[in-house]
């Protein structure tokens, strides 16, 4: 019987994670197959109730279910409930789902691989307060982070997030347009965009010329993958990544959730080469 794993959203534009775990699973000789369903937010409780069959492996998630989906799980995983949101879940023998979620995971181990830096005591700044920033946040302040500045268009929202996850470090959520935000991007070890922008717009999300000479950007965005902050920080000599190995390092780990085996990076990035410079419509 081949199994199956299905990734929700809505909507779903980016095949990037049916193209990698495909790739994975004809590698390693798996009898099973990714697909990508477009769903309504009425349409989790059939969802989950149809995963439940033996033919199921398991489950992925984006915007804007990650936080929705948990209230249709037998468990979730207590990194995942204190970031948020799950993005990934299996399903266990009896039927049970487990959700859990990567994009921590896979941001931290993207940020070593495309730096080498060392989180622990480094300053970080972070445009962005949604799921993304949660799980970015939250694997910066659990790695030892020295400080994390979050910006957000929406300050009540970085306020917010700030003060959900003020008791693993020292986190504090202001305007990303405030003089405190580009006080803060002028004295940082390490920038993050994990905002939409350059994804749904041809824009920056900050002003690269504030940073620091030695400073490391990171832009989760991976579609285009030379966004305009990529191209801006490539100008200004910057170290840079964009969120491609993100997107590789979390498959990889829920790839091992469902069928054992790990190691599967390399697997999953063959399969993206050729698709990560193409133009994907935005949005
Ligand atoms: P989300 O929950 O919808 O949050 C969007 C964020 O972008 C919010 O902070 C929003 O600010 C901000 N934003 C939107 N338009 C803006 C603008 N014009 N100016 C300034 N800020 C703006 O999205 P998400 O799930 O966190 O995803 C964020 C990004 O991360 C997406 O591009 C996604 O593709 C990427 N991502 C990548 C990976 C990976 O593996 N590489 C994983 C997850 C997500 P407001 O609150 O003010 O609206």
């Amino acid at each position: 019987m081949t199994k199956r794993v299905a990734l929700i959203g809505q909507p779903l534009r980016r095949r990037h994670s049916a193209l990698m775990h495909n790739a994975a699973f004809a590698h390693y000789g798996v009898d099973a197959e990714y697909e990508l369903r477009e769903l309504a937010p009425t349409g989790l409780a059939a969802f989950f109730d149809e995963i439940r069959g033996d033919d199921w492996l398991g489950f992925q998630v984006t915007a804007p279910h990650k936080q929705a989906v948990m209230e249709y799980l037998d468990v979730v995983e207590r990194d995942a409930a204190a970031i948020g949101a799950v993005n990934s879940g299996v399903r266990l023998a009896d039927g049970s789902l487990t959700g859990f979620n990567t994009d921590a995971s896979g941001f931290a181990a993207a940020l070593t691989s495309a730096f080498g830096v060392d989180v622990n005591a480094a300053t970080v700044v972070v445009a962005g307060a949604g799921g993304a920033s949660r799980a970015v946040v939250w694997a910066l302040l659990t790695h030892g982070a020295a400080q994390v500045v979050v910006g957000n268009r929406d300050p009540q929202r970085a306020r917010e997030l700030a003060g959900g996850l003020s008791d693993l470090g020292p986190v504090a959520g202001v305007d990303l347009t405030s003089a405190e935000f580009g006080d803060a991007l002028a004295t940082a070890d390490v920038v993050v965009n994990a905002t939409t922008v350059g994804m749904t717009s041809d824009a920056v999300p900050f002003d690269v010329s504030r940073l620091r000479d030695d400073a490391a950007v990171f832009d989760l965005v991976y579609v285009p993958a030379e966004t305009p902050l990529v191209a801006a920080a490539r100008v200004r000599g910057l170290a840079v990544a964009n969120g491609i190995e993100m997107l590789v390092r979390q498959a990889e780990i829920a790839f091992e959730r469902w069928t054992g085996i790990g190691g599967a990076a390399d697997v999953m990035r063959s399969a993206l080469n050729g698709r990560t410079h193409e133009a994907e419509p935005r949005g």
